[in-house]
């Protein structure tokens, strides 16, 4: 490989150099911009419309904008009715975010949107809260499942977060010869998907399925449903390979999937071997960057 092509130290010019480059333009610098004006851009010097520049404008809009409290409420919602918290989610509202009776809230509930609502104190165990206004439907995310075989239990809560903040409809548990972690509490990993949901605005929960050994999960894969495999011995890049949805992406334990693993996913006809480059990731750290790549490519990180 060429010197070239890999990255450089960054040079520094010399003084003479550093003289030779100055424009005209350097030269008349007023001198209280004189940092910006050392980009030696074709904008005259003029703060208003720097600040403009400045001022990152968002592709598609992250909801929501501002960020009270947003809860998951497990029970049908609908404007007019009023619905009794949990003791944890009433603590919440109550003694750590010290929110009084009437105070705004919103709520969803995974099956008809997102409401308005506010909390209303009935008695000392009983915290309410009156849903209001329909703010939105029930999103529909990408239809994009995660395939991951267990790791480790703070490797896999952070999986089972951020899978759900990037927009994955679907994780699915897959158990192979290499996967070390026999208990998955499921439990556990729903309520890091549901404060996640309740974080980043979204509206609907990514269902979790139980762990499926990977035979089961090859032998009854959907046609229509392609399958990009993970594979750190090597595959076509990700980023010109991104099938459209339906798709799926399978990444592996910490040990890899094992040479006749490898060979029966390759075998199944909706499979694509993919490759994320010349580093061996963290299972974690591949799922994300292959959820990544796939929401950008073919998700709705785009209009
Ligand atoms: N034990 C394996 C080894 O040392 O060769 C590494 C397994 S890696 C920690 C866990 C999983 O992440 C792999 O099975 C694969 O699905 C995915 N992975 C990690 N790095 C990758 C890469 N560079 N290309 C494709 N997949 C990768």
């Amino acid at each position: 490989m060429p010197a070239s092509a890999y990255a450089q130290p960054p040079s520094v010019p010399s003084d003479r150099s550093r003289a030779s480059s100055q424009t005209p333009h350097a030269s008349r610098r007023p001198p209280k911009f004189t940092k910006l004006c050392d980009l030696r851009c074709d904008f005259s010097c003029d703060p208003p419309r720097l600040r403009a520049l400045a001022t990152p404008v968002p592709a598609t809009p992250a909801w929501p904008l501002d960020s009270g409290p947003r809860l998951f409420v497990d029970q049908p919602l609908a404007s007019g009715a009023e619905v009794a918290l949990e003791a944890g989610q009433a603590n919440y509202l109550v003694n750590v975010m010290r929110l009084k009776p009437g105070a705004a809230v919103r709520a969803f509930d995974d099956r008809n949107g997102e409401y308005a609502a506010t909390l209303q104190l009935a008695g000392k165990r009983d915290t309410r809260l009156a849903i209001g206004a329909r703010l939105r439907d029930r999103e529909s995310v990408p239809d994009l499942w995660l395939a991951f075989a267990p790791i480790k239990r703070a490797r896999v809560d952070w999986l089972a977060e951020k899978a759900c903040e990037l927009g994955v409809a679907r994780l699915v548990p897959v158990l192979t010869r290499r996967t070390v972690v026999d208990k998955l509490n499921l439990e556990r990993l729903r309520a890091h998907m549901i404060e996640a949901a309740e974080q980043c605005g979204r509206t609907a929960l990514p269902e979790l399925a139980e762990p499926i050994a990977l035979d089961a999960l090859l032998r009854n894969w959907p046609d229509e449903r392609a399958l990009v495999f993970a594979d750190e011995t090597g595959g076509v890049p990700f980023g010109d390979a991104a099938p459209p949805a339906p798709a799926a992406l399978l990444i592996g334990p910490e040990g890899g999937f094992d040479p006749a693993e490898r060979d029966a996913i390759r075998a199944l006809p909706q499979a694509t071997g993919v490759s994320l480059g010349p580093r061996i990731l963290r299972a974690e750290t591949a799922a994300l960057a292959t959820i990544s790549v796939w929401m950008s490519a073919r998700g709705d990180w785009r209009p």
